[in-house]
């Protein structure tokens, strides 16, 4: 476990926990969509992150190329669902 502090909240993450959970996932849910939406996100998936969203889904160990569920109505991506292996301490 670690503490880390991303803007105003302080997590402690277990990082090993959720990338050790992570790999048993063999791909997000968009590739097992059929709609257009999940498949254009599986193509622009490295664009449509910023990069400092990504950064932060590397210190809580997330696979962002895994999402549990992928929640859009638009060509964009509105929110993606994912897990991970934290706590809030404040
Ligand atoms: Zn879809």
């Amino acid at each position: 476990m670690e503490t880390i502090t991303i803007g105003r909240w302080t997590l402690e993450v277990d990082r090993e926990a959720t990338e050790a959970a992570f790999s048993k996932i063999s791909l997000g849910s968009p590739e097992t969509c059929e709609c257009d939406y999940c498949k254009n996100l599986v193509v622009a998936r490295d664009s449509a992150y910023p990069e400092d969203a990504r950064q932060v889904f590397s210190q809580l160990g997330i696979d962002y190329r895994k999402e549990a569920v992928r929640h859009g109505s638009g060509t964009g991506l509105d929110r993606s669902c994912t897990a991970m292996e934290a706590s809030f301490i404040s």
